[in-house]
């Protein structure tokens, strides 16, 4: 335990950070290309990346040797995270890291081996990802620590709690599942009473496992850093509400992993005040995440992770912008909600409040609400074969948001984390045809 200790200390404070500086050193060295320049339609880019890329470098190399040093939680991406860190638990993201897998595509060699099991190629890519990377330990991100505890939350989707028992069946460990009513109109005083209870027993065995208990001062402040954080996060965030956005929508979805992962904490929330700053000191400057934005967009659901580079340079070379993202936002609508007065009561109420445990007629009225802040002109709906909850009912979205927000909407049908349900000829010509219909 003490050698594990020293490792993971020693991962964290030397070797990550050691390692986030080679890479850059290695850059610097690097014999620069002869020749002109090849043309972009980006604007420069933003400094904060390299911090990004420092922090969720260092969090994914110390999480390498968090198992044995510190308690390991795995907890699904709606779960209220910041309750974790008052006890020291390392929270691991399985949809995260699937989301890299994605980037790096890897999904179908993972995905074929659950398949082999018996699992559906219909079911969710994150969850064929994640357990395929369980299954034969191959990971992107060089090993993800063992849980002690699995936590998950259905404000996302069903899929979540199967998934999650089949990962506490293969650890054989615990696991805490919070059940969120669906939402019609607002979650009444009942319902968020039986989430609060829940997070009441949640607490109970996080303390079990640690051995620790939680002061209800620790858990005030994590609470009180989590609302900071998502704040900050929804600075950025209105940020492109000017004209040019000094950012893309394609980076929003980069640069949300600290909110997602490290809610709750000072590097979370130094990180973007730092991107907040930034990207204000460009919206001062007349700087734009595109140099000529002619055409501002609003995405909804999870990014084509896979093929985000291909999509942005195609839309950025027409000058069309994500300017807002349902996707992104969902980060801050929760977390503003949190209160360090009342943490379990108002997480109760965050967390059941999400985007996709409510009702259609509020993801509409945020979609309007979103088209008419950040002023867009159109609005490209993903209609994710992996991702059903997050893609019911976009048919009837695009029919209302044309009639009620007054613009132009296109549903893409691709999936976020498996190419192999994608076709990227396809969905440039419908992107190419739905960017014409500006003209
Ligand atoms: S089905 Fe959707 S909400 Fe559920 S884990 Fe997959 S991507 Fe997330």
């Amino acid at each position: 335990m003490i050698t594990r200790r020293i490792q993971y200390e020693i991962a964290g404070n030397v070797v990550g950070p050691f390692l986030t500086n080679l890479d850059k050193w290695r850059k610097k060295l690097r014999p620069k290309k002869k020749g002109p320049r090849k043309e972009h339609p980006f604007g420069p880019p933003l400094e904060s990346v390299n911090r990004l890329k420092d922090i969720m470098t260092r969090y994914y190399f110390q999480g390498r040797y968090a198992d044995g040093a510190v308690p390991v939680a795995w907890v699904t991406s709606g779960f209220p995270v910041e309750i974790f860190r008052p006890l020291g638990f390392w929270t691991v993201y399985p949809e995260n890291h699937a989301a890299i897998c994605s980037v790096q595509r890897v999904v179908p060699e993972l995905s074929d081996v659950v398949e082999k099991e018996g699992y559906a190629r219909d079911l969710c890519g994150y969850a064929r990802a994640d357990i395929g990377s369980v299954m034969t330990g191959k990971t992107p991100v060089g090993r993800l620590p063992k849980p002690d505890l699995l936590a998950c939350c259905t404000n996302i989707c069903q899929t979540v709690l199967y998934w999650y028992r089949a990962l506490a069946e293969h650890f054989k460990i615990p696991l805490v599942l919070i059940d969120t009513p669906y939402v019609y109109g607002d979650a009444p005083e009942h319902h968020r009473q039986y989430v609060k209870d829940q997070l009441l027993e949640l607490l109970d065995v996080a303390q079990k496992i640690t051995g620790k208990t939680i002061e209800p001062q620790a858990l005030a402040e994590v609470t009180r850093k989590a609302n900071i954080g998502s704040k900050l996060w929804g600075r950025c965030l209105d940020a492109s509400k000017n004209k040019p956005a000094p950012w893309t929508g394609f980076d929003e979805f980069f640069h949300m992993a600290p909110i997602v992962s490290l809610r709750g904490s000072d590097e979370c929330n130094d990180y973007y005040l730092t991107l907040a700053e930034e990207l204000e000191d460009r919206v001062k400057r007349g700087i734009g995440g595109l140099k000529n934005e002619t055409h501002r967009l609003m995405w909804d659901n999870l990014p084509i992770w896979f093929n985000v580079r291909g999509m942005s340079d195609l839309l950025a070379q027409n000058g069309f912008n994500f300017v807002c993202t349902t996707y992104t936002n969902a980060w801050y609508e929760a977390g503003k909600v949190i209160d360090e007065n009342d943490p379990l009561g108002s997480a109760a109420k965050a967390y059941t409040h999400i985007i996709l445990n409510e009702d259609l007629p509020k993801r509409l009225s945020l979609m309007k609400r979103l088209a008419r802040e950040y002023d867009v002109q159109g609005a490209v709906l993903h209609s994710d074969r992996s991702c059903k909850p997050y893609s019911i009912g976009q048919y009837d979205l695009k029919d209302r948001l044309q009639a009620e927000a007054n613009i132009r909407v296109m549903v893409l049908e691709a999936d976020h984390a498996d190419p192999r349900a994608f076709s990227a000829e396809q969905a440039d010509n419908r992107l190419t045809a739905f960017m014409e219909s500006f003209a």
